[in-house]
């Protein structure tokens, strides 16, 4: 059994890290470039397990998705992760008062960022 998750990063070599790290384990990436594709791919695919979203993308930032995320019942209890570069602490604050899951600083570790989700998705309703 796969666990989908979805990438949103606007830099296409970020998202393809993330998405060959991942494929390493029991994941399948969905990767979007920008917030409004990235609320588009949660209604397409209702077995997302997990969201990992860059803060700086075209559209809507990834704290503006996660905002979206935490206000739709179907969605409030997600597990969410925050990607972002170094220097921006209040995009951590935000995150937090977001109910983000975890806050990661590019450049990241793709091992950690790999642990993390693992973690997080074993926790997941309806992952086993
Ligand atoms: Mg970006």
């Amino acid at each position: 059994m796969t666990i989908h998750v979805l990438v949103a990063d606007d830099e296409p070599h970020i998202g393809r890290i993330i998405q060959t790290k991942l494929e390493q384990g029991p994941f399948r990436v969905t990767l979007v470039s920008d917030g409004p594709a990235a609320l588009s791919a949660l209604e397409e695919y209702p077995d997302i397990a997990l969201v990992l979203l860059d803060v700086m993308m075209p559209g809507l930032t990834g704290l503006e998705v996660l905002a979206r995320i935490r206000a739709d019942a179907r969605w409030s209890a997600l597990p969410c992760m925050i990607l972002t570069a170094g220097g921006h602490e209040q995009h951590r604050e935000e995150a937090f008062k977001l109910n983000v899951d975890d806050f990661l600083t590019k450049p990241f570790s793709p091992k950690r960022l790999f642990a993390r989700v693992a973690e997080l998705t074993a926790t997941a309703p309806g992952v086993s």
